[in-house]
């Protein structure tokens, strides 16, 4: 079994990043430029919104961080919104979800320029990844095919299942596994809530992709040998000997099914390291589709 390792993966991403950076730089090019909306105080909105504007820093982006109280109306987050799609400056946007829920996220997502949307929600952007033409990709999916790229994972012709059908996780790693790419050429199967079956289907797998919020769901009974499993949920599981008093919990039991697999990720240390480096990817891609 080995380990895809969040950690090197993202930090040799994050390291082309901040060259194709300083190449932009030299080539008299803007440095790009992230703006993070983040509404309310919710705990693990905070950490993400943070750890995104850290790494920013970390490749030599520009960031900003907008603050808005838990109780802004839809209509100023909305102008909020379009003045940033009006500021030359700001290169990508990113509304931290999820939103208080007296405001639409529907309405917020579409609300961003789509050549603006570097978490890649707004529906041009999903329909142009569904086509297969250049799109910026939702962070987390496109952190797992950069990570089945740089471990040079065979995927063509094998059999993927991906449990969990999200507008941002399972159902864009579903079809990006689907396309005529590499990593890609897999053949599909989308697994959901009324799967029936769901067992005898994993175990046909060659690459299990678990996105479901479900702490420890896949277990080794559902797994085939040599199949490789990639682990997106994060899940905050009470625990007492923690310092924050929670631990961070994938979907799959690692501890059994990591001797059954060829590959598997690890949580914490896996896809949530990925996500941050393929959005800081796609707001390079923002300035680079610009010029
Ligand atoms: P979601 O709640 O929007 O979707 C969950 C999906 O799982 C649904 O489509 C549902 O049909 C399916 N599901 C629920 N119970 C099921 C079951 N018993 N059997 C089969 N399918 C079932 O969740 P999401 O936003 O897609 O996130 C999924 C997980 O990934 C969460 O733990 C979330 O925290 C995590 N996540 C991690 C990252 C990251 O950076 N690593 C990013 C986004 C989400």
């Amino acid at each position: 079994m080995q380990l895809l390792d969040g950690k090197i993966v993202s930090q040799a991403v994050k390291a082309d990043i901040k060259h194709q950076a300083q190449l932009l730089q030299q080539a008299g090019k803007k440095t790009p430029h992230l703006a993070a909306v983040l509404v309310g105080t919710n705990g693990a909105s905070e950490t993400y919104v943070a750890s995104k504007v850290k790494s920013c820093a970390e490749v030599g982006f520009k960031s900003t961080l907008i603050r808005l109280e838990e109780n802004i109306s839809e209509t100023e987050l909305l102008s909020t919104l379009e003045k940033l799609n009006q500021d030359d400056d700001i290169d990508g946007i990113l509304v931290q979800l999820p939103l208080p829920r007296h405001i639409r996220e529907e309405k917020v997502i579409n609300a961003i320029l789509p050549e603006k949307d570097v978490d890649g929600f707004h529906p041009v952007n999903t329909g142009r990844m569904v086509q297969g033409q250049p799109s910026f990709i939702p962070a987390t999916p496109y952190g797992i095919m950069l990570m089945l790229e740089h471990y040079q994972i065979e995927t063509a012709g094998k059999h993927a299942v991906v449990i969990g059908r999200s507008n941002i996780v399972g159902r864009p790693i579903s079809i990006l596994l689907s396309l005529n790419t590499n990593p890609g050429n897999c053949t599909v199967t989308v697994c959901h809530s009324r799967t029936a079956n769901l067992k005898e289907i994993c175990l046909q797998a060659d690459i299990i992709v678990a996105a479901l919020g479900k702490p420890g769901f896949l277990t080794a009974d559902m797994v085939k040998e040599n199949a490789v499993v990639i682990d997106v949920g994060i899940t905050r599981v009470a625990d007492a000997t923690k310092r924050t008093g929670f631990a961070i919990k994938g979907d799959v039991d690692f501890e059994a099914v990591a001797p059954v697999c060829s590959y598997i990720t690890p949580v914490p240390g896996g896809v949530g390291l990925m996500t941050i480096a393929a959005l800081l990817k796609n707001t390079l891609r923002a300035v680079e589709f610009k010029s």
